[in-house]
């Protein structure tokens, strides 16, 4: 299997003592994917723009180092990487502070033919992975071209992966819904933290979220709900699987991106739903006992 994913990562100042690593919803996931790649025979390419600063060329090798393809990165002269800082209450509530507004994957689709839009017409691949925050990053014009990549992945027999993570700091939920609505025809599995699907459509039952998407649709869905099990639809077929409990919570950051990860590892190596939520509980598992969205490989040498 051949898996792109788009979006953004930033730079990522976060722990105590304050650590400087880095994050980004849909690159979290596919570097946990290619991580697990030897496992299950896949491969990830990471498409997004970065400046042609130091810091984004330090980014870029420890992409490479994860052995993700990076042919896809763009780098926007002048540009350089956006920034979240995590801080800390003394209760314990995590509140994160971006600086991302000049990020240059906002202008990844400014120029024509971007090497994702290239790429997706001239080479072999399986799987296209976004999110809802690849939308939001782009302005609308970007939006488009965004969603008619997702279109020409479908156009080639390839499985869209969208994974909704909703944040109203980037966008409006009405905008949002737009998006996400014109998306979900080209989307083949849905992997939905039901709480940002609750923001997005208040007062919707679980049933109703499961009949718009299959409504649109998309075959497989799964649902995200935290320390509760994950509920996944597959046509007619529900399936629930509870998440290992976790004694000590040290950090949720990147918690349903690396439940993504393993998830779609095992589902696109053919396992079972069931077995591909228990590899996504399991990483994520362990994700959350370790500080910052991306832990030591060494962590996680088990699930490898
Ligand atoms: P998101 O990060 O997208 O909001 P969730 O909060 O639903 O996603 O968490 C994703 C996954 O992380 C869960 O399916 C579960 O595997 C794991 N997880 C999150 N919180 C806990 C917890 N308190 N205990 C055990 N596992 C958890």
């Amino acid at each position: 299997m051949n898996i792109i994913g788009f979006g953004e990562c930033m730079l990522e100042i976060a722990g105590a003592p304050l650590a400087l690593r880095f994050g980004g919803d849909t690159l979290n996931t596919c570097l946990y994917l290619s991580r697990l790649g030897p496992r299950h025979g896949h491969r990830v390419a990471y498409a997004t723009a970065l400046g042609d600063d130091e810091l984004s060329a330090e980014l870029l090798r420890s992409w490479q180092e994860e052995g993700i393809d990076c042919r896809l990165v763009s780098r926007l002269p002048g540009g350089t990487p956006g920034l979240y800082l995590v801080t800390t209450s003394p209760g314990g509530e995590r509140y994160f502070h971006y600086w991302r507004a000049n990020s240059p994957v906002r202008g990844y689709f400014a120029e024509p033919g971007t090497p994702l839009e290239q790429s997706l017409v001239r080479d072999h691949w399986d799987v296209f992975y976004l999110s809802g925050i690849s939308l939001a990053i782009l302005p609308p014009a970007g939006r488009e071209r965004l969603l008619a990549c997702a279109r020409q992945a479908r156009e080639r027999g390839m499985a869209v992966i969208f994974d909704n993570n909703y944040r109203p700091r980037l966008c409006p939920a009405g905008e949002a819904r737009h998006w996400h609505d014109r998306l979900a025809p080209l989307v083949t599995l849905a992997l939905l933290t039901e709480e940002d699907e609750q923001s997005l459509y208040p007062d919707e039952a679980t049933d109703a979220l499961i009949a718009r998407w299959q409504g649109a649709g998309c075959r497989e869905l799964v649902l995200k709900r935290g320390a509760a099990p994950c509920l996944i639809a597959l046509g007619r077929e529900r399936f629930s699987q509870a998440p290992v409990p976790v004694a000590s919570v040290v950090d949720t950051c990147a918690a349903g991106d690396s439940f993504a990860a393993g998830y779609l590892s095992a589902r696109l190596a053919g396992e079972a739903p069931a077995v591909a939520a228990r590899l996504g509980h399991e990483l994520a598992g362990i994700v959350i006992q370790h500080p910052g969205a991306i832990i030591p490989l060494d962590a996680m040498f088990s699930l490898l």
